[in-house]
């Protein structure tokens, strides 16, 4: 059958993500999931422990002559991100993934998500230590619970959870890369409560609206250089003030998430009837301008300015121009290493005046102590000069870069045997569990390796056939190389 994906190669690799396929698992709802993953324990002889977070950890024994090595662990999320095509009926909460394959090499399934972030990763642990033909050192997996929205689960470990001091995360999405590090996150609310007046009657209003930015992660693609509405918008409304033009925001909406770049937004402003004119003549020269600086990362950005009807509402101007300071929140990218990629950065994700409270949300990135303080400093002088308030902040730490991180170099020397060329090792910018791990166990030697995963997130997620096997493959080398020994000090063998 042509979308049986249970006889594509490794078959136990596959299988058991197709059955992972069968289980309702968005994050939040991964009990049915949990309760499977406890199925296969018993069915192969693992031993299996749920956490109260709901996390499920497996251990399997080292074959025979392997038993006494130190024991490596797999890492994987249970949970998955569930988005359909629009106008389709699929229900996350009770329907199965119908995967397909495609004439070119990859899963994906039909009109949905996949899922292969991350279930490929937890069906490629659990194919290794359910095969009794694979020789391995003691092996763990832990998997865990709602990764993709605030990793709960991986937040609620405990130092005895973690079961090894060599680890392999498999959450990464790109065939030969090795990744050692991750940047950490500070998402904050910032609230201020302007003065409200009703709009007098000699003034007038004007909109102004971007429209088709390219928007996107605000990890993955912060450093593409796209607008982002919110900022463009108070930077808009900003020029406006240089040319001596008071203007009162009657309304305002950017953004939907913080960890998403916003492509669009609109903002109301009034201003006395006289200066109407030269304000839309100022600011159709600067949303000209604009558009064209965006030309070639937004090629489809549309900005207009036109005259409205008057709001009952405004703020006043003195309220205005402290909300114009917020976009200082934005920074994009502050700190790269020394090869160009983003460490550091900012992205303000939701500016909306709702309820007579201006409301911003911001996700900031860090992957280094240093840039984590630059970041904290930044967004603190700005929200003081906006005289506005942080009602919530909440973290996720870095993954500092190991460079010298021996599972790294194990792991390169096997993907050079295997695919005859270098693995590229990277620090990403978006964020990955391997950092809350570490620091429950600050001497775990842990990289993020996994097959092709393309377009996660989206319905057109899907996962390359071939790099699956290329993956498991690599994994199986690695193991033999740590069932060698030679690198890692075999006294540190934790307890199954
Ligand atoms: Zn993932």
């Amino acid at each position: 059958m042509e979308n049986d994906i249970s006889n594509l190669e490794p078959r136990s690799v596959w299988r058991l993500f197709s059955r992972f396929c069968q289980i309702p698992r968005t994050s939040g709802n991964e009990s049915g999931i949990g309760d499977l993953l406890l199925k296969i324990a018993q069915e192969y002889g693992l031993d299996a422990v749920r956490t109260p977070a709901g996390n499920v950890i497996l251990s399997c024994a080292g074959s025979p002559g392997l038993q006494s090595r130190p024991r490596v662990f797999f890492q994987a999320h249970m949970d998955m991100v569930g988005v359909k095509e629009s106008g389709s009926d699929f229900d996350f909460s009770r329907d199965a993934i119908k995967t397909v394959v495609t004439g070119d090499g990859f899963v994906t399934a039909d009109g949905t998500t996949l899922g292969a972030d991350d279930g490929i990763g937890m069906a490629l642990a659990l194919a290794v230590m359910t095969d009794p033909e694979i020789r391995h050192p003691p092996l763990s997996a832990v998997f865990t619970v709602s990764e993709e929205t605030d990793m709960r689960g991986a937040r609620e470990l405990l130092p005895e959870d973690i079961p090894g001091r060599t680890a392999i995360n498999i959450d990464s999405e790109d065939i030969g890369e090795i990744c050692i590090g991750c940047a950490g996150g500070i998402s904050m609310n910032i609230e201020y409560i302007p003065e409200i007046s009703e709009v007098p009657p000699d003034y007038g209003t004007i909109a102004i609206a971007i429209k088709n930015g390219k928007g996107g992660h605000s990890g993955m693609e912060v450093d593409n250089g796209s607008v982002n509405a919110a900022t463009a918008l108070l930077t808009l409304i900003c020029s406006l003030a240089n040319e001596d033009i008071k203007v009162c925001l009657s309304a305002l909406d950017s953004g939907t998430v913080r960890n998403a770049i916003p492509g669009y937004g609109m903002a109301e402003i009034a201003l006395p009837e006289a200066l109407i004119e030269k304000a839309l003549d100022s600011l159709e020269d600067m949303s000209g301008r604009l558009s064209e600086k965006y030309r070639d990362t937004d090629p489809d950005i549309s900005v207009t300015v036109d005259r409205v009807p008057n709001k009952n509402i405004m703020l006043t101007a003195r309220d205005t121009s402290s909300i114009i300071k917020l976009r200082g929140l934005n920074t994009g990218v502050l700190e790269r290493t020394p090869d160009g990629q983003p460490l550091t950065s900012c992205n303000l994700g939701r500016l909306v005046i709702d309820g007579g409270r201006v409301q911003a949300c911001i996700l900031g990135r860090h992957a280094t102590e240093t840039g984590k303080e630059l970041l904290l400093s930044r967004i603190r002088k700005t929200v003081s000069e906006a005289s506005a308030r942080i009602t919530a902040e909440e973290c996720y730490p870095e993954w500092e870069p190991d460079s010298g991180s021996p599972l790294a170099r194990i792991m390169t020397a096997t993907y050079r045997d295997l695919a005859g060329k270098e693995p590229r090792i990277t620090v990403i910018h978006a964020g990955l569990e391997c950092g809350l791990l570490k620091n429950l166990r600050p001497e775990l030697d842990i990289v993020s390796v996994g097959p092709d995963v393309f377009g996660a997130h989206t319905p057109e997620e899907r996962v390359g056939i071939a790099s699956v096997k290329t993956c498991y493959d690599w994994i199986l080398k690695t193991l033999e190389k740590l069932s060698e020994g030679k690198e890692i000090p075999a006294e540190d063998t934790p307890a199954a």
